[in-house]
């Protein structure tokens, strides 16, 4: 088992002890035993996925165990980035630990030899468990490659999906990718060919990254970076730091920023006051976590709305790690009017304008989160037109608008795209948005260690029902032609 997927001088043998229970357990848990999607080619003979799960990450990983265990197998995980390094644990997440308390479970799907506190606990030992509130971040990051090497999960990494189309003759997805082996800039462009599609291509999966235009066109690239770019901070050092935004990356990247010797470091935020309150605990309970899909339009709305009212904060460690240092500061109520960059004192400064004053600084860290805009995905681009969002099947009440979620997908109950004109693309059905953007539709599904639980069995359950009306008459077929007698002929 590859080093990356062990963490600590943990005992080598408690870990193969733990991989034998796993595998005990799962073949004591395999039950249907039967394969039972029958297998497609097309007329030419290519191999048609069951399944094609775009995104190598928690998610992605998640859904294909799940595949299997549904004895779902002719399916595919491909990634855009080398093995492990998919999401962000290891790219631009800079928190010391996961924001979610260690009891939230992952992707073990039931299975207590395959959970992080029995892995943890096989390497570090019986009660080591108990030492700490929250998981380090590098621990869940090997925890899941763990998971991914032990169930031989099929990820194809170095593998980037375009704009999936619908063939209809063939009925099944065309999805174009570029592979690229390690350290070639120019990728092998490939084709795939699959049944279903799973988006699990991460919280901002169903938008991108997002910088204020101010910033975007206003300072040259130099002067700043997003959260979820990679940033030098040790270039940081003796430096004045403007980060704009008030949630768990900013002050990550702000107490980053203070931990490399950055002079100040000065966070901005709109509210008058911080978020204290996370209402995402609220949401870990199965009423919501299992059944807010199940709820009406209007009932979702009001849901999600409130959440979104409520805002994001920093977990608390994340903020007494900026908060300690003494040359940070926070700006409440300070939207940014503008920011430029300026002559001052002899030297190019950005200069900041809020409706509290005026304020100097060297660089701008972005933590801004991210946007939904299905527009902007690459997979999406050539089908997007077809996809309906909330704004297009939803008013919401008077005073009650919030643009980002009338921008989310419409899903269906289980995570299904749906169509914007009914019987103009009735093939969206075939692809599942496991990504943040299902937040109004299904709620915590794709894209949180939090909604995995639920999330990963609805998802599934939509697939494989998919698969199987769609095969009925084969099934029946089969079921017709069953001859396997029981009894011998007497
Ligand atoms: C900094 C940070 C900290 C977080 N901390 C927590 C936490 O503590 N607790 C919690 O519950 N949640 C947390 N989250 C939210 C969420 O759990 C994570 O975002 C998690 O990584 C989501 O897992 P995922 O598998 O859905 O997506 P990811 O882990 O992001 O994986 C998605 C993968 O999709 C791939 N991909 C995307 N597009 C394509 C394409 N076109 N072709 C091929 N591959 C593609 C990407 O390369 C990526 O590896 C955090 C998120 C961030 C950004």
């Amino acid at each position: 088992m590859a080093e990356a997927a062990r963490v600590g001088q943990g005992s080598e043998a408690g870990l193969r002890a733990l991989e034998e229970r796993a595998r005990r357990d799962l073949a004591m848990l395999e039950y249907p035993k039967r394969e039972w999607v029958p297998p497609r080619t097309t007329r030419a003979g290519e191999r048609v996925l069951d399944v094609l799960v775009v995104g190598g990450g928690q998610g992605g990983i998640a859904t294909a165990f799940a595949l299997r265990r549904e004895r779902v197998e002719n399916v595919l995980v491909v990634d855009a980035l080398p093995a492990g390094r998919e999401g962000p644990w290891r790219r631009f997440a800079r928190m010391k630990t996961l924001r979610t308390p260690k009891h939230v479970l992952g992707p073990e799907l039931g299975v207590p030899s395959l959970s992080v506190q029995a892995w943890y606990e096989a390497q570090h030992g019986e009660g080591s468990w108990s030492g700490f509130d929250f998981i380090e971040r590098e621990t869940w990051a090997a925890y899941l490659a763990w998971v991914r090497e032990l169930l031989a999960i099929p990820v194809q990494n170095d593998t980037r999906v375009g704009a999936i189309r619908w063939d209809e003759d063939e009925s099944c997805f065309v999805v174009p990718v570029t592979t690229h082996a390690a350290g070639r800039s120019v990728g092998t462009a490939g084709i795939l060919r699959a049944r279903k599609i799973v988006l699990a291509t991460g919280i901002e999966g169903a938008g991108q990254w997002y910088v204020p235009p101010l910033i975007r066109d206003g300072l040259p690239k130099a002067r700043w970076a997003h959260t979820c770019e990679p940033i030098d901070f040790a270039g940081l050092r003796g430096k004045r730091v403007a980060v704009l935004g008030a949630g768990a990356s900013a002050f990550d990247n702000a107490a980053v920023a203070l931990e490399h010797g950055a002079a100040k470091v000065d966070l901005y935020f709109r509210r008058p006051e911080l978020v204290r309150v996370n209402v995402y605990r609220w949401a870990e309970f199965t009423g919501f976590l299992r059944h807010h899909a199940d709820l009406p339009d209007a009932e979702k709305w009001r849901f999600v709305r409130r959440f979104w009212e409520a805002g994001q904060l920093p977990p608390r460690p994340t903020f007494e790690r900026a908060a300690r240092h003494e040359d940070f500061a926070l700006h409440p109520g300070s939207p940014w009017q503008d920011v430029r960059e300026v002559e001052r004192e002899g030297e190019t400064v950005l200069e900041v304008t809020t409706p509290k004053g005026t304020f100097h600084h060297d660089f701008v860290i972005v933590g801004t989160g991210f946007r939904t805009d299905l527009a902007s995905r690459v997979e999406l681009q050539a089908i997007e037109g077809h996809v309906a969002r909330w704004e297009d099947r939803f008013e919401p009440p008077d005073g009650e608008r919030v643009d980002e979620l009338l921008r989310h997908p419409y899903l269906g109950s289980s995570f299904e795209l749906t169509e914007r004109a009914p019987g103009e693309a009735p093939w969206l059905r075939g692809i599942f948005c496991f990504s943040f953007g299902c937040l109004v539709s299904c709620g915590l599904g794709g894209a949180s260690i939090s909604g995995m639980k639920y999330g990963v069995d609805r998802l599934v359950g939509g697939i494989t029902r998919q698969l199987y009306l769609e095969d009925a008459e084969r099934h029946y077929a089969a079921l017709d032609a069953y001859d396997v007698p029981d009894l011998e002929a007497v």
